[in-house]
C-alpha cells in the first residue's frame, strides 16, 4: 500500500535514525514492483546489494548519457552479471543530441554551463525512466556536498511527480557517511567502479568529472568550473532550492519534468576505497 503522503514528513523523521536496509525495505514493500533504483555510483550498488537480499521485486535503471567513462560501462555490466539483474538503460533523444552538437559542439558545457547538456542527456531520459514508477530510490547522502545537506530519507518528488501522479523519492543512505558506504562495499564484496582506485570519488560523465584532493567535498570534482551551489544536474535539481521539508520534498515545479531539457553535516574529507 503506498505511503500516506500527507504524513510522509513524520514517517521520514521516524525512519531517519534507522538502518538504510529498513528504509529500503519499507519502500520496496510499499511500492514493489513500481519502484526503481537509480544506478550509477558506489552508493547505488550498495542499495542494489541490500535490495537483492531483501528479496522483494524491484527495477534498476541507469542513464546512459553517451559520455560516460569506459570504466563505467564495464562497471555497469559487472553489476548486471554479479547480481543477475536487468538494468534498464535510458539513452538521450538522438535528435536533441545531434542538434546540440551541431550548434554548439561536444563541449558546450564548459562555455555556457552544464544545464542544457544535462537536460538532454540526463533529465529527459530520467523523465522516461520514472514514468512507470511510483517511487524511486537514490544513493544521495547529506555529507556529499552542500547541495545535499538537507536530503531527507523520504520525500515527495515534486520535480518529476505531480498531483495527478505522485512520486516518492527514497534516499536510504541520506544519513550514512562515505566511510560507512565503503565499509559496506568491503564487508559485502560489492563491485565498484575501478576509477575509484585512481582518485575519483563522485563519478559522472567523463568530461565533467575529475579526481578530488583530500579534504575536498567528494562532489568537488563534478562541474568544477561552476559555482558550488549550482552543481546538481537536474536529477536532484531541487536540492539547490535550499532546505526542504521532508514531507513536502522537492520544491521545484513539475514543469521541469514536463519541459525536461538538465543528496547535516558540514564538509568531510572525501573518502576513497
Ligand atoms: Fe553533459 Fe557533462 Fe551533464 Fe554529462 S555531466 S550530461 S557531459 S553536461
Amino acid at each position: 500500500m503506498p505511503l500516506d503522503l500527507t504524513t510522509l514528513a513524520d514517517t521520514s523523521a521516524s525512519y531517519a535514525a534507522r538502518d538504510p536496509r529498513d528504509i529500503l525495505e519499507l519502500a520496496l514493500r510499499e511500492y514493489s514492483p513500481a519502484v526503481g533504483l537509480s544506478f550509477s555510483g558506489a552508493e547505488d550498488v550498495v542499495l542494489i546489494d541490500m535490495a537483492v537480499k531483501i528479496g522483494v521485486p524491484f527495477t534498476v535503471f541507469s542513464l546512459d548519457t553517451g559520455r560516460l567513462h569506459p570504466e563505467t560501462y564495464r562497471f555497469l555490466d559487472r553489476v548486471r552479471t554479479h547480481y543477475g539483474i536487468t538494468i534498464d538503460t535510458f539513452a538521450p533523444n538522438a535528435d536533441a543530441v545531434q542538434n546540440l552538437v551541431r550548434t554548439k559542439g561536444f563541449f558546450s558545457f564548459y562555455v555556457d554551463g552544464h544545464k542544457e547538456c544535462c537536460g538532454i542527456r540526463k533529465v529527459e531520459p530520467l523523465v522516461r525512466a520514472l514514468a512507470p514508477l511510483r517511487a524511486w530510490v537514490t544513493g544521495q547522502r547529506q555529507d556529499q556536498s552542500p547541495t545535499r545537506s538537507h536530503v531527507p530519507v523520504l520525500q515527495v518528488d515534486r520535480t518529476f511527480g505531480s498531483p495527478d501522479r505522485p512520486l516518492v523519492k527514497v534516499n536510504p543512505l541520506s544519513f550514512w557517511t562515505s566511510q560507512q558506504v565503503w565499509a559496506y562495499i568491503r564487508d559485502h564484496e560489492v563491485p565498484y567502479n575501478t576509477l575509484h582506485d585512481h582518485g575519483f570519488v563522485s563519478i559522472g560523465c567523463e568530461p565533467c568529472t575529475r579526481p578530488v584532493n583530500p579534504g575536498q567535498h567528494e562532489r568537488a570534482g563534478r562541474w568544477w568550473w561552476e559555482e558550488e551551489t549550482k552543481r546538481e544536474c537536474g536529477l536532484h535539481a531541487a536540492n539547490t532550492q535550499g532546505p526542504q521539508d521532508s514531507g513536502t520534498g522537492d520544491q521545484e515545479s513539475s514543469a521541469l519534468a514536463k519541459s525536461a531539457p538538465d543528496s547535516g553535516p558540514g564538509p568531510r574529507p572525501a573518502m576513497r576505497p
